[in-house]
């Protein structure tokens, strides 16, 4: 049976770039369960990928700072953008902020079979168990039993089953006895208890708003859907939120007080969102949409929530809907400097079955490509 220097499990982001960049003399292979490789990233950012951020830091993951900050460090926004240019990829950015493919999520997906075109493409096989025997690692699929010298686990979390997502990572970690967390969904709507149904009934309008969440605020839109709310500001809070109470600031870039002094027109008028919005936000602030010079004291107090408008949200929209999951194999458990288990030498985690959970905003794969860059170039 042949032995590989190095076996990939998962052929998504982190496996691919980790392929592209090990030494081309290593024998290696990659492993998935679908027909095709890379069925996230083909898909991601509605099919033309937000590669990345125009500004990266571990500020905006949740994990460990100074865990993610190294990855981050070895292959930074800058170095992907540099290996995009060499290899004639150059993304547009959008909103200001985020780098997409100019076309297709195809342009960056064929870079990435490109240059990792060294390793064979073992596909349509789930992966089932691994064992360690001899110094070599055994990984029974449901077609073969493969073997390898280095084991690299790029499974990815179990957001999107659709795509091949499983928690199988997860389930090879603990049968290392290496500890995990558990995947919760993670940058996915938010469903609302009764008292803010009131926002199902807005569904399809939006508003860009500030969210403050365990000492966080995410800028953003929010769309309100009739299962809760969503949009970009609340699939970032998402990632943030612990059960505990979010507050929205539906106003962040005026003052409410100085919109309704002296003003003869009606409350709901003079205040800049969709009118539909603006009566509902005030039914559920308790004022009455009477002319603004009426407003007493209390009533203008009240009103001023409309940029603190504070609540519990009931859960979110799960598994199916979720871009990522929270939880995986515990930082503490790795090696930041090589991504390799501290207990199990050779066995390797990268990508989203490590604990490390980016915003939204192309921050999952910038991820996804440092942590697999990091452990390629400490693997000889
Ligand atoms: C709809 C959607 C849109 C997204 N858009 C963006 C975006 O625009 N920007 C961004 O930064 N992030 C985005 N993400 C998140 C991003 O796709 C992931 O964070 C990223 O793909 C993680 O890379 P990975 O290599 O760790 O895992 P993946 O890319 O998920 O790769 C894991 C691979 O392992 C394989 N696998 C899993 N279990 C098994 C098994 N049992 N046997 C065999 N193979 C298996 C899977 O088939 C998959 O190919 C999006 C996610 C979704 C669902």
């Amino acid at each position: 049976m042949k032995i590989y220097d190095v076996l990939i499990l998962g052929a998504g982001a982190s496996g691919l770039m980790c392929a592209s960049h090990l030494d081309k003399k290593l024998s290696t292979a990659i492993v998935d369960i679908n027909s095709k490789v890379a069925k996230k990233l083909k898909i991601s950012g509605g099919g033309k990928c937000n590669i990345t951020s125009v500004h990266v830091s571990e500020d905006n993951f949740d994990g460990d700072n100074d865990f993610i900050a190294y990855s981050l460090s070895q292959f930074s926004k800058e170095d992907l953008l540099e290996y995009l240019h060499v290899n004639s990829l150059e993304p547009e950015i959008r909103k200001n902020r985020y780098y997409f493919c100019k076309h297709s999520s195809d342009e960056i997906i064929d870079i990435l079979k490109k240059n990792s075109s060294q390793a064979e493409i073992l596909l349509n096989r789930d992966i089932l168990h691994v064992e360690k025997k001899d110094e070599l690692f055994q990984v029974k699929t449901s077609k073969d039993i493969l073997q390898a010298k280095k084991l690299i686990v790029a499974t990815g979390a179990k957001s999107f089953a659709t795509l091949g997502a499983s928690d199988i990572g997860l389930k090879i970690a603990n049968s290392f006895d290496i500890k995990t967390k558990e995947f919760t969904p993670a940058l996915v709507g938010l469903t609302v208890q009764k008292e803010q149904f009131w926002m199902k009934d807005l569904s399809g309008l939006s508003c860009y708003v500030n969210i403050h969440v365990e000492g966080k605020i995410l800028k953003e839109e929010m769309l309100f859907a009739h299962k809760g709310i969503s949009g970009p500001a609340v699939l970032s809070a998402s990632l943030y939120w612990k059960k505990g109470n979010i507050s929205i600031d539906f106003l962040p870039n005026v003052n409410i007080q100085e919109l309704v002094t002296g003003s003869k027109k009606l409350v709901s008028s003079v205040i800049p969102l969709p009118k539909r919005l603006s009566k509902a936000i005030l039914e559920a602030l308790h004022v009455e949409d009477i002319e603004c010079k009426k407003l007493d004291h209390k009533t203008i107090e009240k009103l001023k929530n409309i940029h603190n408008y504070e609540f519990a949200p009931a859960g979110n929209f799960g598994f199916t809907k979720a871009e990522v999951c929270r939880g995986g194999v515990l930082t503490d458990e790795l090696n930041f400097a090589t991504l390799e288990s501290l207990h199990v030498e050779n066995l390797y985690f990268i990508g989203e079955v490590v604990d490390v959970t980016g915003e939204l905003g192309g921050y999952n794969f910038q991820w996804a490509f440092s942590s697999g860059v990091t452990c390629a170039r400490s693997i000889v």
